[in-house]
């Protein structure tokens, strides 16, 4: 019987046993040790990738250090977004103020790198000492006539969705600049899309083949020209919804521009977010097209993925990812190499999210909002899990539980996206669960894994 702690008790429920609305959207119960990132990293991993803006956090250095190429993020073009830079807060700056160290660090970086664009992260301390950022920002982009955007994004604050927002506020301020640019009468804008190892570039090849014009992608493989002409785009296509579902509601707005929710993991989501933007268009070539590709694509994709079900089916896995949308593919690309999600969760589900979790797993699962390591670990074990999808601050507890691991977090280093994507994944959960390392794990072996 695994132990939650009370001010828990509403946020994890078991499928076909308990019957209550799962509680989520609030703050992480004090001492639960969340997996949850702070407002901070929330707003650093959705504006990280755009290549030619200085990305300054104001803050001490603990802070930059913690996000310091947090994502995998690549770029054609421009490296500039790989560099953290911060003004190192220090005692003298808490008690006297860090406005002046801030407007040194922001005119000595955009001297030296000429940035399109420059934003600047408050974390937790600018909300304690109250530094007038904006003041700052402002005087910056007069002087050297760039925008200079703050980030109000104090760690404390909220959760990490709090981050996303305070990020779509200043992703929005480089929207509705270019009105010249030549743009697609079918074109659209990619968002919550952010080339971790390139999957930005798989995505954009589907639509190009389909006759669709990428506008602008917010925020994978970004630039600030690119974004300038984003709200001349006739649709806005949004992966992971937690993210940038408030961007596309301020750009629907202010420009008008509809949007619809895509997911590019598996091969249902991703064949979805193509016809989905193929019936937006109405257009016969580009249904004529889209059938091409998916029927090419998925055709090559099945009998690859056979061979890999071979060994996997029968086994069982847990997920535990930033946004639920991306939950759902996992599970639905799971069932592809016949295994069952037997624990699954998010950081910053919604009451909808959890309720379609729900539909779509099977009896007897454990479905988590806002987890704890003690709580993951201990259903994976109770579950008998063989597999865990999570991110960077949940491998170690895979390994201590002595089984396989796919890291589907903003770290990776290997493309999930895509039907290529798709191969990509069954090939690292085949090699981590099959590993014959797991029977040596202590954690296993008590357990009577079945590997
Ligand atoms: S903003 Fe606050 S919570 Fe986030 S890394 Fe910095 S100190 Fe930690």
């Amino acid at each position: 019987m695994v132990e939650v702690l009370s001010a828990r008790k509403k946020q994890v429920l078991e499928k076909g046993k308990d019957s209550f609305m799962l509680e989520c959207e609030k703050p992480s119960a004090a001492g639960s040790v969340s997996q949850r990132a702070c407002v901070f990293c929330g707003s650093r991993v959705v504006l990280y990738p755009i290549a030619d803006a200085l990305h300054l956090i104001h803050g001490p250095i603990g802070c930059a250090a913690y996000t310091w190429e947090l994502r995998g993020s690549l770029s054609s073009g421009p490296e500039l977004h790989r560099l953290s830079f911060s003004t190192d807060l220090r005692e003298h700056e808490v008690i006297y103020g860090g406005e002046k160290k801030l407007y040194a660090a922001l005119t000595e970086l955009i001297v030296e790198y000429r940035p399109k664009a420059a934003f600047v992260y408050c974390t937790c301390i600018i909300g304690l000492i109250g530094d007038d950022v904006e003041a700052v920002c402002a005087r910056v982009e007069r002087e050297r006539g760039i925008e200079v955007i703050p980030v109000h994004s104090e760690g404390f604050k909220g959760t990490k969705k709090d981050g996303y927002r305070a990020a779509c506020e200043a992703a929005f301020r480089l929207t509705g600049k270019d009105n010249d640019a030549p743009v697609s009468h079918a074109g659209i804008n990619i968002l919550g899309e952010f080339n971790l190892a390139g999957e930005t570039w798989i995505i954009k090849d589907y639509y190009r083949r389909m006759g669709v014009e990428i506008v602008s992608c917010l925020t994978g493989d970004g630039r600030v020209a690119e974004m300038g002409r984003a709200h001349r785009a006739r649709l806005n296509v949004v992966q992971c919804s937690g993210s940038m579902t408030y961007l596309a509601k301020m750009m629907k707005e202010k420009y008008g521009i509809p949007f619809i929710r895509a997911s590019y993991f598996g091969i249902e989501d991703m064949t979805r977010a193509l016809y989905d933007v193929a019936d937006f268009f109405g257009d016969a070539a580009i249904h004529e097209n889209t059938r091409n590709l998916v029927s090419e694509e998925v055709s090559a994709l099945l009998p690859a993925l056979a061979e890999y079900r071979k060994e996997l089916e029968g086994k069982k896995a847990a997920v535990y990812v930033g946004g639920s949308f991306k939950a759902f593919s996992m599970v639905k690309a799971l069932r592809h190499l016949g295994m069952e999600t037997v624990v699954v969760g998010s950081q910053t589900g919604s009451p909808e999210d959890y309720e379609y979790l729900k539909e779509i797993t099977g009896e007897g699962t454990i479905i988590l909002d806002d987890t704890n390591p003690l709580e993951l670990s201990s259903f994976i074990l109770e579950k008998g899990a063989d597999l865990l999808i999570g991110g960077v601050k949940e491998r170690p507890i895979a390994y201590k539980m002595g089984i396989g691991f796919c890291d589907h977090n903003h770290e990776r280093k290997e493309a999930l996206a895509g039907y290529a994507g798709m191969l990509n994944f069954a090939k690292e959960v085949h090699a981590s669960v099959t590993s014959p390392v797991w029977k040596y794990a202590p954690a296993r072996r008590g357990a009577g894994g079945s590997v």
